[in-house]
């Protein structure tokens, strides 16, 4: 008997896209009369993954740089039975750390100066041609669909009730019912995934026409921006940057009629929830991490011969292909009247 010890992602909208993987794994190895698979993953995310993938064991890592204490947390999870190993990630400390553990056979995709850890390197280069979720899949040695699955996420009973909470906590209690709720999230990890801080103002502006709450989500990096554009939304703005944790963000999203987001895991958190998703995608590569769900959309300059440059910071300067100056250009070439037109599009939708 062996067990099976997997690496997830360490993002959010990764580890949202490997969830299809995850919770196939966790169905055979209990089909199979295993023990649940051990997965270990960053602290912050490890209460989405107990909520997501109900037939796991979660391994939560406080710190990816201490390897040594992350090998003997998988050695001790692992219980004296050997180790297959699958890391999700393409960095060099998960493949290390599941070395260090004494794994006697490790999965990755080749690359970062890690190959030589790996006994099965899988070329990532054919995988980029398809979902990531297809790519989680694959490396956990499952075959790619017709169409990429979609995550299912655990029951949104649990994610009300922490929003409940959050509401009270926040003193916004009952402050959604009977509203239209509009979410926006106008950070993103990278400068160049960001559509215009100003466009994003200009927006809750005008949708508070038809908005009754504007939900207005971020990190706590991102208050000053979050208060910003909460302002513009006028008195149905409320400003949640920095206040809510991760299951009360899946809560308070469940909570929105519509979610307009620039390219980041809360989109693909909403995205997974059912929740009616407007992105906004600029360098992003869309045929491997557009969001998944029933209700999304996506707005931006595909046909740019720069699009996708999958960057975080845009490496152009100079003149641009239809504007002035040709830094973050695929976003800026988005206006909002474009965006609006859309929101309130797929707002009618929901309503009719
Ligand atoms: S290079 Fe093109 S796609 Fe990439 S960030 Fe700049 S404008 Fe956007």
């Amino acid at each position: 008997m062996n067990r099976l010890v997997v690496r997830a992602p360490n993002h959010l909208g990764e580890l949202i896209l490997s969830v299809p993987a995850l919770q196939r794994a966790a169905t055979d190895e209990a089909a199979a009369g295993r023990s649940p698979p051990i997965v270990q993953i960053v602290s912050w995310l490890a209460p989405l993954l107990r909520w997501a993938v109900t037939g796991a064991e979660v391994l939560p890592l406080d710190n990816r740089r201490a390897c040594r204490r992350a090998a003997r947390a998988i050695r001790i999870a692992a219980d004296g039975f050997s180790i297959r190993g699958v890391t999700l990630t393409p960095s060099f400390s998960s493949a290390f750390i599941l070395r260090l553990a004494g794994v006697t056979s490790l999965r990755g995709t080749a690359g970062d100066f890690r190959t030589w850890l790996l006994t099965d390197a899988v070329d990532r280069a054919p995988l980029l041609a398809g979902h990531r979720v297809d790519e989680y899949l694959s490396l956990l040695g499952y075959d790619r669909a017709a169409e990429p699955a979609r995550p299912a996420l655990g029951d949104t009973a649990v994610a009300r009730t922490a929003w409940d909470s959050a509401e009270r906590r926040l003193g916004i209690s009952g402050a959604m019912r009977g509203q239209r709720v509009v979410g926006l999230f106008p950070g993103a990890n990278g400068h160049a995934r960001r559509w215009p801080a100003t466009r994003f103002e200009d927006l809750a502006d005008r949708l508070s026409a038809v908005a009754g709450r504007t939900l207005v989500f971020g990190g706590t990096s991102d208050r000053p921006l979050t208060e910003r554009v909460a302002a513009r939304a006028g008195k149905g703005g409320i400003d949640l940057g920095g206040r809510t944790s991760l299951m009360e963000l899946a809560g308070g999203l469940l909570s929105c009629d519509l979610l307009i987001t620039n390219d980041t895991g809360p989109m693909h958190l909403a995205a997974a929830l059912g929740v009616p998703v407007l992105a906004l995608e600029g360098p992003a590569d869309i045929r491997q991490t557009r969001p998944l769900g029933a209700r999304v959309r996506l707005l931006g300059r595909f046909d740019l011969p720069c699009v996708p440059c999958v960057r975080n910071e845009c490496p152009r300067t100079g003149v641009g292909y239809e504007l002035a100056e040709a830094r973050g250009e695929c976003l800026r070439l988005i206006e909002v009247r474009e965006v609006e037109a859309a929101a309130l599009a797929m707002l009618n939708e929901e309503s009719a």
